[in-house]
């Protein structure tokens, strides 16, 4: 039986069977870094919104090409948010 292998929602590079995210190995490796940085930033700013912080990356000239298309999908589609936000909160309670 044929399964439709699924594609990276930003470059359609073939995705790993196991990202949850539709993301290739490139794109995901920028959203886990994202996840990472917003604790820091979080840390550093006080309070700092995950939607205020993607905006700071995109805004951010030193911020990665990969890393500002991963913030630019994020920003657009409204699962894939969901998905960032509790991917951040997971991380929250692992401290
Ligand atoms: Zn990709």
């Amino acid at each position: 039986m044929e399964r439709k292998q699924p594609k990276c929602i930003i470059c359609s590079r073939i995705v790993e069977e196991s990202s949850k995210v539709p993301l290739c190995n490139i794109h995901i490796r920028a959203y886990n870094k994202l996840a990472l940085k917003y604790g820091d930033w979080k840390n550093a700013y006080g309070d700092l919104s995950p939607r205020e912080f993607l905006e700071k990356i995109l805004e951010n000239e030193y911020s990665g090409k990969w890393v500002k298309e991963v913030v630019r999908i994020i920003l657009s589609q409204k699962e894939l948010m969901q998905t960032f936000l509790g991917d951040l909160s997971s991380r929250d309670m692992k401290g």
